[in-house]
């Protein structure tokens, strides 16, 4: 049996970027993934690095402004480029109560250094021509982050290796061995490897494989489908969502919030259509589909004749409390795990060095204990 220390399980943002730093510092370093690199919520996502739609508290500001900046060196340190941008941002307000709710947000935002702004509708004419702004407000402003996250995926895995870590993708971890309350071994449908240390960065499908463990982790999921269109003349010039996107999905069986904006190649990639279901898939419905033409025709009337050249789905995973679940687990010793984080992209460059710091036993600058999976070991419920 190959030994290790550490296996990461799962080849995504968090498992790469967290691979890359333990490897870095030192430690010998396997990552299993059952599919592709990416392949499964991260590389489907839109690449925003989002500064001011999440939670206001002095941790979470704190990894988003630190966030962005070391986005600014982190092409170089990985030695890859990743198509790094900053970008515009319009979150488009149709009611007096979220404009108000979005001044006092701008208020906090501003003062902890994430500079967003209100802007009236007249002047959101002017930014955006093409947009149909019959019954919106206005808009808060800000600039955010946009990356490819295909190369996001690949720079994290390149570098990883780089610094000695084995990485392997169709390698699904299909057991573990568990043994004095600590994980053993790990199995593959192919091979056994042994570890000081597992951690499972497995996404949505976290709760499948800690469960392989005995351990049953607090994560649902939603499904989530966008799609690209065929490349367009610049006629949209920021990124554009709803203010109350994330309050529109919140909860329901199905629902759909448009976010888009267009990518360094000249398509239009457009999201979500939600839907709350306990199968993991990457399937697409035709419900979907047409709910986020007809959301963004109206936003947009001149993308009418516009061609959808490809779609997709994927999981986005939750806790009960929709904080993430980052730390060990108190019911088996070696054990850790990350999932359901919010502004993944923004934070994930500070949290992965972090949680290798964590994971090596060395204490990180910053606490975050409350993120741990500690907090639900008295029992959980799910809200919606
Ligand atoms: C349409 C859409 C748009 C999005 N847009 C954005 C955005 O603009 N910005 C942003 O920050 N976030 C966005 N997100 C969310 C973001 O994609 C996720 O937060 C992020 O990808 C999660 O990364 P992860 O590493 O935790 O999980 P994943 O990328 O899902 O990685 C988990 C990996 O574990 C592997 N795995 C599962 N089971 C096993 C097993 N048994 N053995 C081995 N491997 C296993 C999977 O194959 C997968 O590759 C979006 C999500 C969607 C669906």
């Amino acid at each position: 049996m190959k030994n290790f220390d550490v296996i990461l399980v799962g080849g995504g943002f968090l498992g790469l970027s967290t691979a890359y730093h333990l490897s870095k510092a030192g430690s010998r370093v396997l990552v299993l993934d059952k599919g592709d690199l990416g392949g499964g919520t991260s590389s489907a996502c839109s690449g925003r690095a989002q500064v001011c739609e999440g939670y206001l508290d002095p941790l979470n500001l704190m990894l988003i402004k630190e966030g962005i900046k070391r986005h600014e060196t982190l092409e170089e340190e990985l030695g890859m480029s990743y198509d790094w941008k900053r970008f515009g941002l319009f979150l488009i307000i149709r009611t007096e109560e979220l404009w108000k709710r979005w001044e006092e947000r701008c208020e906090i935002l501003t003062k902890a250094g994430i500079p967003t702004e209100m802007v009236a509708r007249a002047e959101l004419e002017k930014a955006e021509p093409a947009m149909n702004t019959a019954g919106l407000l206005g808009a808060a402003y800000s600039l955010e982050g946009l990356l490819n996250p295909l190369l996001f995926t690949r720079a994290y895995a390149q570098a990883a290796e780089r610094c000695g870590a084995t990485i392997l993708s169709h390698a699904k971890v299909t057991g573990m061995d568990v043994e004095g309350g600590r994980v053993r071994a790990v199995r593959t449908e192919q091979d056994t490897y042994g570890a000081d240390t597992v951690a499972v960065m497995a996404g949505a499908w976290t709760p499948t494989v800690t469960r392989l463990a005995g351990v049953e982790t607090p994560v649902r999921h939603t499904h989530a489908e966008a799609l690209v269109t065929e490349p367009i003349p610049e006629i949209i010039h920021n990124t554009i969502e709803l203010a109350d996107f994330y309050e529109i999905i919140h909860g329901k069986q199905q629902a759909v919030a448009i976010g888009f904006g267009p990518v360094p190649n000249g398509t239009l990639v457009i999201t979500e259509a939600v839907t709350m279901t306990d199968k993991l898939h990457a399937g697409v419905s035709h419900w979907g589909l047409s709910h986020l033409a007809v959301e963004i025709v109206k936003l947009f009337p001149c993308l009418a004749k516009t061609r959808v050249m490809r779609s997709w789905g994927r999981p986005t995973s939750f806790t009960p409390d929709e904080e993430p679940i980052i730390g060990w687990m108190p019911q088996v010793q070696n054990l850790f795990t990350a999932t359901s984080m919010v502004e993944t992209i923004t934070a994930v460059p500070l949290v992965s060095e972090w949680m290798a710091m964590m994971i090596r036993g060395e204490s990180p600058p910053v606490d975050m204990g409350r993120y741990s999976p500690a907090r639900f070991s008295g029992g959980w419920s799910w809200h919606s």
